[in-house]
């Protein structure tokens, strides 16, 4: 490295004398032309005020004083260092002189210098920026290939940063794990984007932008490249958050440049992940009117009403946030197609597990549809951060695989946070939580249609002190009027435990009791699940998408419809209550029994928490612990 960059410099030293050298050439031949003999400044103004100077010219722009004594024929040459100088030093003898020998008075005249000879004194500062210019220019260059090609940066501004698809491996719709809806109606876009003189024969429009809406995780950049892979179109993608960090109308001419380069590479993908960062209502940032978000916002729509449809450009968004997206960029002829990214089902579970698998060896009593099972809610991300999880774990244990326990300690891990296990408790508090999670527990337990208890725990992990994981055993499309009640019930277990056993409330319950306060809301005001109030929808459902606001429901109902609603909801949570209240009373002794076992062994999975309800469990075991 360090001989390398010696040879470099002795490569572009010589180089750097070529100016040095023609300076002085140019100078010392111009000089030449101008000068005799040495003169000092002040000989010349001594001629003028000697009245030595029969005529002469100033050349305004190159200084140079041109000349001619009254005893001489020839013209001399002087350059004048400063012309205004030069002008005050000298100007009141001309005058005087002019004045006295009004017959032969002295030629003045500055002459605001031909153009001719402007450039000419001109030439060896140009010749020398020029050559300095190509100097730099090599060895920016030379630089941009040592440095530059380890860190892959440009220094430029107003280029698009733009990551292309790296040549290595090609994502296809393969690589994308269920989403079987997602990818059938981005298939067209792929079809279009291999063989766009088909649809261009059949005149079809062929949207210019399809926004994929999603939680993060679930797979929209995956999506958005498997696109561009399918069709082997190129893949232009920036994000969102790359244009705050951008100086003023920077961001304006990156989208430019994206979208420049696009059309030349065509049929390429454009690809602008969190379009929200940019693409969030007008007049909502904050500082308000015309900033540089506004200013890339506006680019944006106008590169994409700029190209023609069926030019072999298509843009894809993402964004998790389509509620505050400018409803200009939803009009026709921009995003006008939206699909909508979803949490992948059981089926698509297994699948993606299936995909992030294919490279790591499992145990064989590892099953993924198990895994897939008890991850409800997982997004792809988080499925493939659990196998991760899960690999590091075994390696960390020494393990040829991954097994069972590792997948459970990971789900764990990614469900709840990092494991607190330093964290200290007193025992009081211990023996809060535990009666707290056995509440829930044994409520789910005893109510009937509940999903079966799958973990109890009161090792306190991220914000919460303790958990209770119940199993469900298929995906539920609707949820009915019964079971949302015995859900409520099951939320209330954790409160109504604390008050029957210590005769006192926690804090610990806020969460639950604020799901349960939401969940009756809902089944009043959504759901329309109320007796008394009917069928009826309260406050506008959908939370106002495509407004650009966060206002929250509309209320539409009157002040006494909305007592009654509160009514309601506080029938409910109460009706529940009491149920929960009378069902942990009638299993006081199971209630205690499993306390007791979270204190002493803080943990209970589904399997042991059966035995210990149907009292096989064998608790001499545990005494251990
Ligand atoms: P998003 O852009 O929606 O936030 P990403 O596309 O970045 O999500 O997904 C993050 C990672 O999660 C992907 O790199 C991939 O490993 C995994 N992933 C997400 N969805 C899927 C899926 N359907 N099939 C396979 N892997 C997925
Ligand atoms: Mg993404
Ligand atoms: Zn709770």
């Amino acid at each position: 490295m360090n001989n390398d960059k010696k040879r470099r410099l002795g490569s572009v030293l010589p180089l750097l004398l070529v100016p040095v050298l023609l300076i002085s050439i140019i100078t010392f031949f111009m000089n030449s032309s101008s000068k005799e003999k040495e003169l000092t400044y002040y000989d010349v103004v001594e001629m003028f005020r000697n009245d030595k100077i029969d005529s002469y010219e100033l050349n305004l722009s190159s200084g140079v004083l041109t000349y001619q004594l009254r005893d001489e024929k020839v013209q001399r040459k002087y350059s004048v260092p400063s012309i205004s100088l030069f002008y005050e030093d000298v100007h009141d003898y001309v005058v005087e002189y002019n004045k006295t020998h009004a017959d032969t008075p002295v030629q003045y005249n500055y002459k605001a210098g031909s153009s001719n000879s402007w450039l000419l004194s001109l030439l060896p500062t140009m010749i020398c920026i020029g050559v300095l210019a190509v100097l730099m220019f090599v060895m920016t260059r030379r630089m941009n290939q040592s440095i530059m090609s380890e860190s892959n940066r440009t220094m430029s501004f107003g280029k698009a940063r733009v990551r292309k698809n790296e040549g290595g491996k090609k994502v296809t719709f393969a690589d994308v794990a269920g989403a079987d809806e997602e990818k059938e109606e981005l298939s067209e876009i792929v079809e279009f984007l291999k063989d766009s003189e088909k649809y261009n024969a059949l005149g079809a429009r062929i949207p210019k932008g399809v926004l994929l809406v999603g939680p993060p995780g679930t797979g929209k950049t995956l999506l958005a490249k498997a696109v561009a892979g399918e069709a082997n179109a190129p893949f232009l993608s920036i994000s969102g958050s790359d244009f705050l960090e951008m100086y003023v109308g920077v961001g304006a001419s990156r989208v430019r440049d994206l979208f420049a380069q696009a059309k030349k590479s065509a049929p390429a993908i454009i690809f602008i992940d969190e379009i929200d960062a940019v693409g969030r209502h007008r007049g909502a940032g904050m500082g308000g009117g015309h900033d540089e978000r506004e200013q890339t916002l506006n680019q944006m729509l106008v590169e994409m009403d700029g190209f023609v449809e069926n030019e072999g450009v298509i843009v894809i968004a993402a964004t998790n946030r389509p509620d505050i997206l400018d409803p200009a960029l939803l009009r026709p002829g921009r995003f006008d197609r939206q699909i909508t990214v979803g949490y992948p089902d059981i089926k698509g579970r297994v699948e993606i597990l299936k995909v992030h698998a294919r490279n790591k060896s499992l145990a064989p009593d590892v099953n993924l549809e198990d895994i897939a099972r008890s991850t409800v809610g997982f997004t792809g991300a988080d499925l493939e951060n659990l196998l991760n999880e899960a690999a590091l774990l075994s390696a960390r244990k020494g393990l040829k695989a991954i097994t069972k326990s590792e997948i459970e300690e990971a789900t764990i891990k990614v469900v709840v946070g990092t494991e607190k296990k330093s964290h200290k408790i007193s025992d009081k508090e211990k023996r809060i939580t535990a009666y707290h999670e056995a509440g829930h527990a044994i409520a789910t337990h005893f109510l009937e249609g509940q999903d079966p208890v799958h973990q109890v725990s009161i090792v306190p992990r991220g914000m919460a002190g303790g958990y209770t994981m119940s199993l469900p055993l298929e995906d539920k499309l609707y949820r009915s009027k019964k079971y949302m009640e015995d859900d409520i019930v099951t939320l209330l277990g954790g409160r109504v435990a604390e008050k029957i056993v210590f005769d006192d409330i926690t804090t610990g319950a806020s969460n639950d009791i604020e799901r349960a306060s939401e969940m009756a809301r809902n089944m009043v005001t959504k759901y329309g699940m109320s007796d008394n109030l009917g069928p009826i929808t309260f406050g506008s459902g959908h939370n106002e998408v495509f407004l650009g606001k966060d206002y929250g429901t509309v209320r539409n109902y009157s002040e006494e419809i909305a007592k009654d609603i509160d009514e309601e909801v506080r029938s409910i949570i109460s009706t529940a209550y009491q149920r929960c209240e009378s069902l942990l009373k009638e299993h006081r002794d199971k209630l205690d029994e499993l306390a007791e076992y979270l204190i002493k062994n803080e943990k209970i999975d589904g399997v042991d928490f059966e035995k210990l309800m149907n009292g096989t469990l064998d608790k001499g075991v545990d005494d251990h612990a």
